[in-house]
């Protein structure tokens, strides 16, 4: 009696996860469902989301060179590597030279994008530095190379002044969109506060940026509720683009102490997959990056997350004596890969995960056209 009523019960979970894949409107419970799906109904999951990414964004994957061109940060995240008290870490700032070298390789090799990482500051000398970079990138390229940029949370004409100097995409990951796991992951200050990183996302959209925010997945003391909280936070906030990667602990960072309580590695990689899948479905006309983090957990990590929803990769060209010193999280890859050698290695990587890279494109957010009714 009872082995009839497993089997009762796993048919009927099998529906429900068909049913749910061809709902047009995901609920929470809905959501929840699909973050937790395991074997055949993951794989379902994946079939899926790999289909509507196919028919609504197509099957390319973009390019978006990365370039870290400083470390110096003002921000104290509990979980970041390079946060302001770690001393250990050598600060730079690659120069002008360096960081155009790094955009014309992007360009020479059709990546068509870039996007220009830094930490946390917001001094005038900074602001007017990245204004004065963005225009010398977009006369080396005779405005051919389209610009993201990275580099935190920022006044409305700070904002305003970098959008007009060229760059016209924006990634500013919210981290968690609950307040309450937002202040245990910062420290709970002015300069940390959820409401201006909230605020900042306002101010990147009313000053004309495609916006790209995202979340860690596997954070101590993070849940299933909250993660789905995050994927209903993404379309509430009709966002353009995602970023979405694994937490990864970091030795010299105080939730170092709470690594006894994270799942396992390969538990956070796996329900990133799930994220990424199940935002695809949510959402299926934004663009969604392959993080980098993931490759920290799995070799393969990036190309699985490209065949299951992800469709922009970011190449790392950041200038390799520096990259040691760029170090997020433990294990970051490609640290003493030189610009070239990481384009074959990816070129070959996305290829065999089934995409083809679209060279010499911007593939910017459908999402973005739609919302301006373009
Ligand atoms: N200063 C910029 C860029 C931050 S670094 C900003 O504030 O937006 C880019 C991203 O790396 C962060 O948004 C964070 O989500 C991710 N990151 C930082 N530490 C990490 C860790 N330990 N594990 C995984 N991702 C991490």
């Amino acid at each position: 009696m009872i082995v009839v009523y497993q089997e009762q019960l796993i048919l009927l979970c099998m529906k429900m996860i068909e049913d749910i894949l061809t709902k047009k409107d995901l609920t929470r419970q809905d959501l929840i469902l699909l973050l937790q799906a395991k074997g055949d109904d993951r794989r379902k999951l994946f079939e899926r989301s790999s289909q509507v990414k196919k028919e609504v964004v197509g099957n390319k994957a973009y390019f978006r060179g990365l370039i870290e061109f400083s470390n110096i940060c003002s921000k104290d995240c509990l979980y970041c590597g390079i946060r302001k008290s770690n001393e250990k870490v050598f600060r730079y700032e690659a120069t002008d030279e360096e960081i155009l070298e790094a955009c014309d390789f992007a360009y020479r090799n059709r990546f068509a994008s870039v996007v220009l990482q830094s930490g946390e500051l917001s001094s005038p000398a900074f602001t007017k530095r990245v204004a004065s970079l963005l225009k010398q990138i977009k006369k080396l390229s005779d405005n051919g190379l389209g610009i993201t940029l990275s580099c935190g949370e920022q006044t409305r004409e700070t904002y305003a002044l970098w959008r007009e100097s060229g760059a016209h995409r924006y990634l500013l990951r919210i981290e968690s969109s609950d307040p309450g796991l937002y202040y245990k992951i910062h420290p709970q200050d002015e300069r940390h506060s959820f409401e201006k990183r909230l605020e900042a996302l306002s101010l990147l959209r009313e000053t004309g940026y495609q916006v790209g925010t995202g979340v860690m997945i596997g954070l101590p003391f993070q849940t299933m509720e909250s993660l789905v909280n995050d994927l209903v936070f993404f379309k509430e906030q009709d966002i353009d683009m995602c970023g979405m990667g694994p937490y990864i602990e970091h030795e010299d960072t105080p939730l170092y102490k709470y690594r006894g309580e994270l799942m396992p590695k390969q538990e956070r990689f796996d329900l990133t997959l799930n994220m990424i899948a199940s935002l695809r479905l949510l959402m299926p006309d934004i663009n969604m990056v392959a993080a980098t983090a993931l490759q920290a957990i799995d070799p393969a990590g990036r190309e699985k997350a490209l065949a299951v929803g992800a469709n922009v990769i970011m190449p790392n060209l950041t200038p390799c004596e520096y990259r040691k010193e760029y170090q997020l999280y433990e294990d970051k890859p490609c640290l003493d890969e030189d610009a070239e050698l990481c384009r074959n290695c990816l070129e070959a990587r996305v290829e065999l995960a089934g995409s083809e890279i679209g060279y010499g494109e911007w593939g910017d957010s459908k999402h973005y056209f739609t919302r301006m009714g373009l």
